[in-house]
């Protein structure tokens, strides 16, 4: 059976770089839900809609195989827009998924679900979530993720990625502000002994991550209802 593919938040950094993949290795269906529109391209299909609004969702899913989900709020942003987008506009697309016969979903979660602040090392999936997060973005990723990973059991195919910091090319909201930062002389602050490790992972190896779920997850596989921290390699020095 031939793919179709949309891409939840695929006008953002990674989103974005998701459809070209896709493109690149020859997809001929290739849909993009965003809230907004940040670039153009004649190959996909675009749908421009809120993750909060099921008849937003219910018209792009229609025909549509596979989801990745990527869609977030940027940084720093207050709980209320955090949940009604990490929660409740998740909550919401995996019923569109279901109601429309989507078989893959691919949610794009985070590594601060199980991070409270403490150091982790060597961490790996039995990590359970944390009782405490540090700030809401983590909390709403976490009950994001909690909600993908209930729908196992429903025709759809579910499983969550969890990245920590991505970077790249056209990424905007970490290094460059790190960056701007330095710049202006406003590093003069370091928490700890200056060997706090903290992962980054290459944005190609995350978009990679995604792909290769969305290949492998068969109803026989151990993929759906899985996790799985995405990572370069090592950690570097933070
Ligand atoms: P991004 O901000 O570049 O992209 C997110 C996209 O979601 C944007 O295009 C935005 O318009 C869209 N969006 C936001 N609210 C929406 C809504 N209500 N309806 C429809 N679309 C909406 O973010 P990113 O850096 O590409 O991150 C992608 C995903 O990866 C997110 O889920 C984020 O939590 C996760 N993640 C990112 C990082 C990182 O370092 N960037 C690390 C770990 C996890």
């Amino acid at each position: 059976m031939s793919k179709s593919y949309l891409v939840v938040g695929g006008c953002g950094f990674l989103g974005r770089y998701i459809v070209e993949s896709l493109l690149a290795r020859g997809e001929k269906n290739v849909h993009v839900f965003d809230i907004r529109k940040s670039f153009e391209d004649d190959r996909v299909t675009f749908h421009i809609g809120d993750i909060r609004k099921t008849e937003d969702l219910e018209s792009a899913c229609k025909g549509i195989t596979t989801v990745f989900h990527t869609a977030s709020p940027t940084h720093g942003m207050g709980y209320d827009i955090y949940y009604s987008v990490n929660v409740i506009g998740t909550e919401r697309l995996i019923e569109a998924c279901i109601k429309c016969g989507v078989k893959q979903l691919v949610y794009t979660s985070s590594s601060s679900v199980v991070f409270n602040g403490k150091d982790i090392v060597n961490g790996d999936e039995t990590l359970p979530y944390v009782d405490k997060h540090i700030d809401p973005y983590n909390k709403t990723k976490e009950l994001g993720e909690r909600a993908v990973l209930k729908a196992k059991g429903s025709n759809l195919l579910v499983c969550a990625l969890r990245p920590a910091g991505i970077f790249g090319p056209r990424e905007v909201q970490g290094w460059p502000q790190f960056l701007k930062a330095a710049k202006e002389g406003k590093n003069k602050f370091m928490f700890g002994d200056g060997n706090n490790l903290c992962d980054w992972t290459y944005i190609d190896n995350v978009v990679h991550a995604h792909i290769l779920a969305a290949d492998n997850m068969t109803t026989n596989s151990p993929i759906s209802g899985s996790v799985y921290f995405i990572t370069n390699d090592e950690p570097i020095p933070f």
